[in-house]
């Protein structure tokens, strides 16, 4: 049976949460989840929200994690929510239990996680937070609750900011509160910032907030607040805390850098929250398992993040359509993610639109239709996908997607094909703990021969992308620069 969940927000190309949760999954052994990124906009959250409750055979949901924009709205939508969602209007979890959906919110300990690895102390401070939403509330409950002296909240939206002092007052008695709308009334100096608005976050343009549903949109640029005047208002021991985790290096540290303070950024709340989920999700990991997973985790996004700072690809390539074809295990899906990432460009996975089309898991289309009944929901799935990927990004094709004559002319004249190609013994390798799962592959007999067979049936379609790319000894990050070189090379 495969478990779904899904990161949804809008826009939701640049986020990390795919990877993330394949990664948590490869490290602990467990291979059950499906992850995806979904665009959902804010008059479709409603609908979406009613497809959870609605199992099929053979796919589970299993939860979702939720950003921008639907942090606080998706609260209308659920039956039940955890206090800490109850006290901060907020949720950033949800839990699939049956029919029934439960709300929980993880900012609190990523922040509180956070705060504590930088060996800040909250308790009789004074805390400047810049903006109002989901991120600005639950930096202002962690700091509260952690006894914090004075919170002050500067957001350009003032009547969003009251509500957020009005809610969070009422729970935190004894921590002074109070908003200002500009940088200039501030009065009062602080211990700790805390940057939570998105800022000076990658591929941020403030106008993507601006879906109709959206009443707080203002259509405006992003990098419309002054942050060398914001510090002016902290002691020169204060602490600037950026929520924001892509880039690594933001506009908001730069600055504090050099106004000389003590400047963090949001990854270590972003890997400390995405432990979280999984446990809401999973069950409790020992402490020795999540201080490892947290380390690994935090290397293996650093290697990603370090992209964002590098020269895009010029956006003419990231709009062609890049399909990356290849035998099953070769790592299509995790170099198609990471490349989609470093392109920013969306990424699908035709196994995935296959499941979620058709309803159920792929082994279940197997044993009811046998091979003829999967690639028919294939070339369906394929059919759905070209539309989607008209404007550009990357796509991951299942092992045979290439066997139709019919789904290779589509494929050719939509963008450029990739053959990510590897040797009989690495694919044995990678495939080994899953040789069962796999419908094509679980049969008797010796295994390496089995393999060279398919691969023999396979090479004459893979033969026909234009760029052939060897995996062996390679990560997916490695495999995703070498597409990037060659679409450089291409247009340089
Ligand atoms: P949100 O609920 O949409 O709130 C955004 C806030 O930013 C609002 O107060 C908004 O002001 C303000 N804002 C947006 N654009 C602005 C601009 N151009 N100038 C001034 N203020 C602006 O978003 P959120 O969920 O709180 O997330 C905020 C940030 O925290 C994001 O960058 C997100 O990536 C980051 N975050 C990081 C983590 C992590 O794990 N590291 C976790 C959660 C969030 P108005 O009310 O006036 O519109």
């Amino acid at each position: 049976m495969n478990l779904l969940a899904a990161v949804i927000g809008h826009p939701i190309s640049h986020s990390l949460s795919p990877q993330v949760f394949s990664f948590i999954g490869e490290s602990l052994g467990d291979n059950r989840l499906r992850y995806e990124a979904l665009d959902v906009e804010s008059q479709q959250l409603e609908n979406f929200c009613q497809r959870l409750r609605k199992q099929s055979e053979g796919a589970q949901w299993l939860g979702l994690n939720v950003t921008i924009p639907h942090k606080e709205s998706i609260l209308f939508h659920l039956d039940e929510l955890a206090p800490e969602v109850q006290a901060l209007g907020a949720a950033n979890v949800v839990k699939v239990m049956g029919e029934r959906l439960r709300g929980y919110n993880t900012d609190v300990a990523g922040i509180e996680a956070t705060l504590e690895k930088v060996g800040f102390v909250c308790h009789g401070k004074t805390i400047l937070v810049v903006g109002a939403g989901g991120a600005a509330r639950a930096t202002v409950y962690a700091c509260a609750k952690a006894g914090a002296q004075r919170i002050v909240v500067i957001n350009r939206g003032v009547q969003r900011a009251q509500k957020l002092l009005d809610d969070l007052s009422a729970v935190f008695k004894s921590t002074e509160f109070s908003s200002v709308a500009t940088v200039a009334s501030i009065d009062a100096m602080a211990d700790l910032v805390v940057q939570a608005t998105p800022v000076g976050m990658v591929h941020y343009d403030d106008r993507m907030n601006g879906d109709r549903a959206n009443p707080r949109s203002t259509g405006r640029a992003s990098g419309s607040i002054d942050f060398s005047e914001i510090f002016r208002h902290c002691s020169r021991q204060a602490l600037a805390l950026d929520l924001i985790y892509r880039p690594e290096e933001t506009l908001f540290l730069q600055e504090a850098q050099r106004a000389s303070l003590r400047a963090v950024g949001g990854l270590t709340m972003f890997v400390s929250q995405a432990l979280a989920t999984w446990q809401i999700w999973f069950g409790p990991l020992s402490a020795r398992t999540k201080e490892v997973l947290a380390n690994d985790l935090t290397a293996y996004l650093r290697d990603i993040l370090r992209f964002d700072s590098v020269t895009p690809v010029p956006r003419a390539d990231c709009h062609r359509p890049i399909f990356l074809c290849g035998f099953m295990g070769v790592g299509k899906s995790a170099a198609g993610r990471i490349l989609s990432q470093k392109l920013a460009c969306p990424f699908f996975d035709l196994d995935a639109l296959i499941v979620e089309l058709a309803g159920k898991s792929i082994p279940q289309i197997f044993s009811e239709g046998g091979e003829i009944e999967f690639r028919r929901w294939e070339s369906q799935a394929l059919q759905d996908l070209l539309r989607r990927i008209s404007a550009g990004g990357v796509c991951a094709l299942g092992g045979g997607a290439l066997i139709s004559p019919e789904n290779r002319r589509l494929i050719g004249q939509a963008g450029d094909l990739f053959y990510l190609k590897a040797s009989p013994e690495s694919l044995l390798e990678r495939l080994a703990s899953e040789w069962e799962e796999r419908p094509l592959l679980n049969t008797s007999g010796d295994r390496i021969t089995h393999l060279q067979n398919l691969l023999r049936a396979r090479e004459p379609q893979y033969a026909e992308a234009s760029v052939q790319i060897q995996t062996d000894k390679k990560s997916p990050s490695e495999v995703a620069d070498g597409i990037i070189k060659i679409l450089r090379s291409k247009v340089s």
